[in-house]
């Protein structure tokens, strides 16, 4: 039963008790306290069944063998799950990172191997690029990648049923790569975010992992739970 069924639920028992006291079934003091304890259970459940705003932060472009483990770090004592879009050249210099991201519960997704920017003429080259990157990450992480952050957004729907994988875009950008403000990049978040909000950060700059643990705590204070983007996209 969902918070708003269960409000309707001890809304309609209220009205029966109050009317049983109305008929002189109960005295109005039985009634009220009847009523009053049912307004009680009524505002336990929904503080136990209400389901936290989703938000998820992407990171793109890495790992970075050095602040990428920064991260990591801080967004397990925040208990907080994040996806990453890595280039197949960085997790094959930093395969530690990629398999610490999978333990942790992190999305691991492809990003191309060399930072390929699909264009007119260069199809068949970007597609081997998903390929390679692939394989290196399912080697590293025992699981099929389905999802896809294609660099600059461009991207074909072709390959969608050609090689099993999805697009993952952004609806929240702080341009945090070109900025080493971290209080700015942590304000654009904030300001912007709403639930089901997909944040697009860059985990190989020192400014951008300290701004994302900062949203985190930010919002989580404001409720939200931080979670791998496939939460939001399919459900
Ligand atoms: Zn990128």
């Amino acid at each position: 039963m969902g918070v708003r069924s269960r409000i309707a639920a001890g809304a309609a028992l209220l009205i029966g008790v109050v009317t049983a006291g109305i008929f002189g079934m109960m005295t109005h003091k039985e009634a009220l306290e009847e009523a009053s304890s049912y307004i009680t259970y009524v505002i336990v459940e929904e503080e136990e069944v209400a389901d936290s705003p989703k938000i998820a932060l992407t990171f793109d472009d890495g790992p970075h063998p050095y602040y990428t483990e920064q991260l990591l770090d801080g967004l397990k004592e925040r208990g907080a799950k994040a996806s990453f879009f890595v280039l197949g050249k960085q997790a094959q210099a930093y395969p530690d990172l990629i398999k610490r991201m999978q333990e942790e519960g992190h999305l691991v997704g492809n990003h191309t191997y060399s930072h390929m920017q699909l264009g007119k003429n260069n199809r068949e080259a970007f597609k081997a690029e998903l390929v390679k990157t692939s394989e290196v990450l399912s080697e590293l992480t025992g699981e099929e990648v389905q999802y896809v952050r294609p660099p600059y957004g461009s991207w074909d729907k072709g390959f969608e049923t050609e090689l099993m994988m999805f697009p993952v875009l952004w609806t929240v950008d702080p341009m945090d790569w070109c900025s080493d403000d971290v209080a700015g990049i942590v304000r654009k978040v904030t300001k912007k975010s709403k639930e089901n909000s997909i944040i697009l950060m860059h985990d190989e700059y020192k400014s951008s992992v300290t701004a994302a643990l900062q949203i985190v705590d930010i919002l989580q204070e404001q409720g939200y739970e931080f979670v791998t983007v496939d939460e939001i996209l399919f459900d």
